[in-house]
């Protein structure tokens, strides 16, 4: 449908987040709080995945001024995997263009499982959401370049701008990825034969599993994170990564199907777009705000990892970040009044 208001100016509102001592209060807590919690299974359907430590656990929170608050293992490195689809899609998005992305592959959620084929036949070929993995191969293939060597250059090189570092592929996690792809290949060659890859298909799987190894740490989720909250500008090195309108619209298609089929509960509970992968990590975004990297990599059946989940809802609670509350003008217009008269 078109809803006619490409002519109207877009205004941004923003609010304040608590000051740094607080912020690094509330982290303690967050931790402490999430600690306690053992539940859930490190996923092991990629073979090197299962080698995680189940306990490991880092939550870390960057503000837009690139301020750094962390707690826990915040350094230990982890494949980035299905968060890479959030950031690649960001990138393609600034290359190709709003349209275009909608149109080849869609913002809506399929209802179905990530790696889902079925949910292809049943679209006619249309990918649907960029954050499952047939939305993301079409995505990647989407990436301009002359070889896959150019379009792989141009995906690692902006998801290190992400992170404000040069970013390294984890070898084993690589090579026990590619042992075990036959799905996303047999994905990747359906996307084809129905136009939606136009690139050698294979090549494309093989762009899309070194995206998925690439090694991150709790960090430097944080910063991408808030790279993306801070209409596209990494707060800590200062570079523009993608503009404020991709931010936009990436954000969007994250609130939509980014905590895989639990997407709704976790809008329901957090407020804020997010995105997991099944080693374990989470980002999320509070736009104008901050961004939150978690690990942990013990995850429940949907896929999502338990602490990061139970952490991040804290910290939407306690800084106040859910983007769907709001408090009555009049409300507190009246306690003010009351304030007044009392002092
Ligand atoms: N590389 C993984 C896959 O394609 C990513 C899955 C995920 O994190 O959801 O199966």
């Amino acid at each position: 449908m078109q809803l006619d208001v490409d002519d109207i100016d877009q205004a941004v509102t923003t609010g304040a987040v608590p000051g740094a001592q607080h912020i690094d209060e509330i982290l303690d807590a967050a931790y402490e709080h999430t600690s306690k919690h053992h539940g859930g299974e490190v996923a092991d359907y990629i073979p090197a995945l299962a080698d995680a430590d189940p306990d490991a656990f880092g939550l870390c929170v960057v503000d837009v001024e690139g301020g750094l608050h962390e707690v826990g293992d915040t350094r230990v490195l982890f494949s980035i995997q299905s968060i890479s689809k959030a950031f690649v899609y960001a990138l393609v998005s600034e290359r190709v263009g709003h349209e275009k992305v909608l149109d080849v592959i869609g913002v809506n959620s399929t209802g179905l499982a990530f790696d889902s084929v079925v949910a292809i036949e049943l679209n006619d070929g249309h990918p649907m959401n960029p954050m499952v993995n047939a939305g993301a191969l079409a995505t990647t293939a989407l990436m301009p370049g002359n070889t896959a060597d150019d379009q792989w250059e141009a995906i690692h090189s902006g998801l290190s701008r992400f992170a404000g570092r040069h970013l390294d592929i984890d070898d084993e996690v690589l090579a026990s990825e590619v042992k075990s792809n036959s799905r996303n290949s047999a994905i990747a060659q359906l996307l084809h034969s129905y136009g939606r890859i136009e690139h050698d298909p294979l090549e494309v799987v093989d762009i899309y599993t070194r995206q998925c190894a690439l090694a991150i740490d709790a960090r430097d989720l944080a910063v991408m994170a808030a790279t993306l909250a801070n209409g596209g500008v990494n707060p800590v090195t200062g570079v523009e990564v993608v503009s404020a309108a991709v931010c936009r619209d990436t954000l969007a298609v994250l609130a939509a199907s980014g905590l895989y089929e639990a997407t709704g509960e976790w809008l329901f509970e957090i407020g804020l777009p997010g995105k997991s992968g099944v080693s374990g990590g989470i980002v999320t975004v509070a736009p104008g705000k901050v961004g939150i990297g978690s690990l942990s990599p013990r995850l429940d059946s949907t896929g999502n990892s338990v602490r990061g989940q139970i952490a991040t809802a804290y910290l939407s609670r306690a800084l106040g970040l859910n983007i769907f509350a709001s408090e009555s003008h009049f409300r507190s217009k009246v306690a003010g009044i009351g304030e007044d008269q009392a002092g």
